[in-house]
């Protein structure tokens, strides 16, 4: 009988995407594109990797580059932290290392923003090191092809995850079955009906033969979701200019631009509010989803206050497009900017 590996790599070479950076050993690329690609798809993330690679074509240029710069080329991609800490894992590799990736999975762990997942794709990829790449893909095949009990969010989950991965990677082809593993939990053995009739591993599935498929991988814990009410100021003066500021709180939109925000503490305090408010125009409820939080934000379009506050900017209408913004403000202003316009 074929070895599990053998027939992943197999799989791998009929049904695999060409995506560029699989065509590299250069542990720059294959870290902007593992840092692109969490929790964002292929598709979407496609895009991000060639605008980065050709806006800044090595460490140093990132490294160097404005930190709003960075974060307009981010915009769209949401989990701002994660471009906040490119640039900062970028000026660790030029400051302490003159611009070399280190080459072993411990040393890359080293790096501020590099975790063991991205460590272990690095050091497999770019410098052929035998260490698995245990991604959300990873998990699932494993769990099902073993119908393994333990929860993927424990403690002890992990550890068994891991070693499991470790035991049974390919050490003399490690960066191909990893990418392989990968790619078949990614096309193949997909989250929710999966097409197990004409799977390669139909047999050696334990899951399949259980009839647990859709009982793993094993979650335990459920995310708390906190429900947050914004509504947003947007002070349109008749010279057609509008105030923002800069994000100060920590949070994944730090150092992003805003209209002037108000927080409310339920959605019966900010409905008062919003009733009591004099404004020109108010925006139908965006509503906006984080793992953690979900965001219920109105827009509401005002005169302006006469004395502007230090720390907000006057900017033209059409000078919004020059700032980094969060993914929220810029879905309404794809559908308003017009209409603020004509107000
Ligand atoms: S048989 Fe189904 S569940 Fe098992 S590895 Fe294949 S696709 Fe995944």
């Amino acid at each position: 009988m074929l070895q599990f590996q053998d027939i992943i790599i197999d799989w791998y070479d009929k049904n695999k995407r060409n995506l560029p950076w699989r065509n590299t050993n250069n542990p720059y690329f294959i870290w902007l594109s593992e840092i692109i690609l969490q929790q964002t798809r292929v598709d979407q993330g496609l895009p991000y990797f060639e605008k980065f690679v050709n806006h800044y074509p090595s460490v140093y240029e990132l490294a160097i580059a404005d930190e709003q710069e960075i974060l307009n080329d981010w915009q769209g991609l949401g989990y701002y932290s994660r471009a906040r800490n490119l640039h900062k894992t970028a000026k660790e590799v030029v400051d302490i290392y003159k611009g070399v990736f280190p080459s072993t999975y411990i040393e890359l762990l080293k790096l501020t923003g590099i975790g063991p997942y991205t460590a272990a794709a690095i050091a497999s990829f770019a410098f052929d090191e035998a260490k698995a790449v245990v991604d959300g893909n990873v998990y699932r095949v494993l769990s099902r092809v073993f119908d393994i009990e333990e929860a993927i969010d424990s403690t002890q989950g992990k550890k068994t995850f891991e070693s499991l991965a470790n035991e049974l990677i390919d050490k003399n082809n490690s960066a191909i079955y990893n990418q392989a593993i990968m790619e078949f939990g990614a096309l193949q053995c997909v989250p929710v009906n999966p097409s197990c009739i004409i799977c390669p591993l139909q047999f050696q599935c334990l899951a399949y033969k259980n009839k647990t498929i859709t009982q793993r991988p094993l979650k335990s814990k459920k995310t708390k979701v906190t429900p947050r009410y914004f509504v947003y100021v947007v002070e349109l003066s008749s010279n057609q200019t509008i105030r923002i500021e800069k994000r100060k709180e920590k949070g994944i939109w730090q150092h992003l631009y805003q209209f002037p925000l108000l927080e409310f503490m339920s959605i019966e305090e900010k409905q008062s509010y919003l009733a009591s408010l004099k404004y020109k125009f108010i925006s139908k409820e965006y509503k906006h989803i984080l793992s953690h939080q979900h965001l219920f934000a109105h827009f509401a379009v005002v005169e302006p206050t006469i004395k502007i506050p230090e720390d907000q900017l006057e900017i033209a209408l059409s000078e919004l497009s020059n700032f980094p913004i969060p993914r929220l403000i810029d879905k309404f202003w794809e559908e308003h900017s017009g209409l603020v316009e004509g107000l």
